[in-house]
């Protein structure tokens, strides 16, 4: 191992032990661990066992075996359990310069803030400053770090994106001659990260004076770019906004051109000129050089003779030839799921009881929730004995008597998010993994391993006839850790073949499968369970962003597990226990769209 790389996991692990609020001696440990690592010549840190001892000997024992363990298996059990232990949001605040993990853990535990977002939200409406030991210089001064993090062209998550392309719309929105603006952009192609927003609005009079009229809007900082009827500002708080403003009979031409993607932009505008149409500026002109109508984007589509195009498929991939050959997908929308299978309650890390996780799913219309706490190997994450798994289970049957009685068409199903141990084993024997409706099996440890290693881990997994979902399969944490080095192909492939469904799961700082990876789904007839990985009920709105990006994926109602009914998902599960295919089973039950037309009707 490469003393740099070894250095940045022992100061990783001092940050996120400061982070915790473990002993200082500790984190002091680390640090200095860190900098003798990292003044060493490469070649030091090498596993002939003298070098080594020579090399580390005088380091804090507890950074010893950290050092030793990344020679020998290029990973940290240690980080990897930290990293686990510390909300994914958290991870995300540390990118911001000068907020230091002392002062994240007293703005987590002060004002139960899990993102970057809220962090700057509380910068703004003082509840930061009242903080103790924080006041207002240290408010501004974070407020001031996340602005410098956006204004080094960092990446955001979507919805942090999406909520400052909303503000800036409504702000637009608000002026006298702005008659529409819409959000364009990565938001709009539903990007799982973004960097800045782009808006188009239709005006009254002439663009040009109403953008620069725009340009001097609350907040703005600086005008970097543009001019005439397009702006690029720049805000007090880091974010940059592209707007265009056009007269309304352009406004359709000039969204879809803002929408992107350059690519989708340039294959459309090479497809319409092979068909003797021009696309200059916000016009469109047919062969004979007469202009032609655009009203809606549709219009446009249709002058080229193409099917509507939706814009989280605006990736210059090829969707406009499945648009000539009107082979797109009809895309899942949120109003088709059933229900969903991955949640977390009180019984492991989750904040709140079974009931109220399960009477939040009735609100949104669901007849199913998954609940699905962590297995027994899963200490840190507060994992379940077999005595707790039976006591929820007896009270999970006692919530669906209720449901019954009422006569409601709502069940809990019973679930676990079982470790997939480093040797391939589904945590829990086959008697207890027989006891859940339906397992959902992850990967929450040794990320360290190589792609072959990881693969075959998963692949054995996969062979476990109590699988129903493969949880977050590439472990990646947006801006904050990288997927881990597995094969996908194979382990989608294989997936599809014996009928395990893949998650997509909808935790914002997941988005895990990827939406490339939801077109290799869809390829192998693979289905995709879009899981919100909700600890609260709250957490179930994440099942929003999913849907978007399965959309983006390509997927339709027919590709997702969670548009099935609370019958059919039951009996996919069940089906290998009992030595059958899944997809056999699954063809006795209507397909979602029929559910879906159905429940329509009444
Ligand atoms: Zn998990
Ligand atoms: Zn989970």
């Amino acid at each position: 191992m490469d003393p740099r790389a070894a250095a940045h996991v022992l100061t990783q692990i001092a940050t996120l032990i400061e982070l915790h609020g473990d002993a200082p001696f500790r984190v002091r440990g680390f640090q200095s661990a860190a900098r003798a690592i990292a003044s060493l010549d490469a070649g030091e840190l090498s596993l002939a066992a003298d070098a080594l001892t020579r090399a580390i000997g005088s380091l804090a024992p507890e950074a010893q075996a950290v050092v030793r363990e990344l020679v020998e298996s290029n990973g940290s059990l240690l980080l990897e359990s930290l990293q686990e232990q510390t909300p994914e949001g958290l991870l995300e605040m540390l990118r911001v310069p000068g907020l230091g993990p002392t002062r994240i853990r007293l703005i987590h535990d002060g004002l139960h803030i899990e993102t970057l977002h809220e962090l700057e939200q509380a910068a703004a409406d003082g509840r930061l400053a009242a903080l103790p030991r924080f006041g207002q210089k240290t408010a501004e001064r974070i407020a001031l770090g996340i602005a410098a993090l956006r204004e080094a062209g960092a990446f955001v998550l979507y919805a942090h994106g999406l909520a400052e392309a909303e503000t800036h719309r409504a702000q637009f929105a608000a002026h006298a001659d702005v008659l529409d603006v819409a959000i364009a952009g990565s938001v709009r192609r539903q990007c799982e990260v973004v960097r800045d927003v782009d808006l188009v609005a239709a005006v009254r009079g002439s663009p040009s004076v109403v953008a620069a009229s725009l340009a001097h809007s609350d907040g703005v900082r600086e005008v970097v770019g543009g001019g005439g009827r397009t702006v690029s500002l720049r805000y007090h708080n880091g974010t940059r906004v592209d707007l265009s403003c056009v007269r309304p009979e352009q406004f359709a031409l000039a969204l879809w051109r803002a929408t992107g993607s350059d690519a989708h932009v340039r294959a459309v505008i090479e497809y319409a000129h092979a068909r003797g149409f021009t696309i200059a500026g916000d016009e469109l002109r047919d062969a004979q050089n007469v202009l032609c109508a655009v009203r809606s984007e549709t219009e446009l589509y249709q002058h080229l003779g193409l099917d509507f195009i939706a814009p989280e498929l605006r990736e210059g991939t090829d969707e406009i030839a499945a648009a000539a050959q009107h082979t797109l997908p009809e895309l899942v929308q949120e109003s088709m799921l059933a229900g969903a299978l991955h949640c977390h309650s009180q019984y492991s890390d989750g904040g709140s009881s079974v009931a109220d996780m399960a009477n939040a799913a009735i609100a949104r219309g669901w007849s199913y929730l998954g609940v699905s706490d962590h297995s027994q190997s899963n200490t840190y994450a507060g994992g379940l004995s077999r005595d707790a798994i039976l006591r929820q289970h007896e009270e999970i049957d006692a919530l669906n008597a209720d449901y019954t009685s009422q006569g409601l068409d709502f069940r809990v199903l019973k679930g676990i998010e079982a470790d997939i141990l480093p040797c391939g084993r589904v945590d829990y024997d086959a008697a207890v993994l027989n006891r859940f409706d339906f397992v959902i099996a992850s990967v929450h440890t040794r990320y360290g391993m190589n792609e072959r290693q990881m693969t075959d881990r998963v692949l054995k997994a996969l062979d476990d006839p109590h699988l129903t979902v493969l949880g977050h399969p590439t472990g990646r944490l947006l801006l904050t850790r990288e997927p881990y080095a597995i094969d996908m192909g194979e382990i989608i492939a294989k997936a599809g073949a014996v009928g395990v469904a893949v998650e997509l799961n909808a935790d914002p700082h997941r988005l895990d499968i990827d939406w490339k990876l939801c077109r290799v789904a869809r390829h192998h007839g693979t289905l995709v369970s879009i899981g919100p990985d909700a600890h609260s009920p709250q957490g179930l709105d994440h099942i929003t962003l999913g849907v978007g990006i399965a959309r983006k994926g390509w997927l339709s109602a027919e590709n997702v597990l969670n548009t099935r009914s609370a019958g059919a998902v039951l009996a996919f599960a069940r089906a290998r226990r009992d030595g059958q295919r899944p997809a056999d089973v699954l063809a006795s039950f209507e397909t979602p769209t029929d559910r879906v037309r159905r429940s329509a009707l009444g």
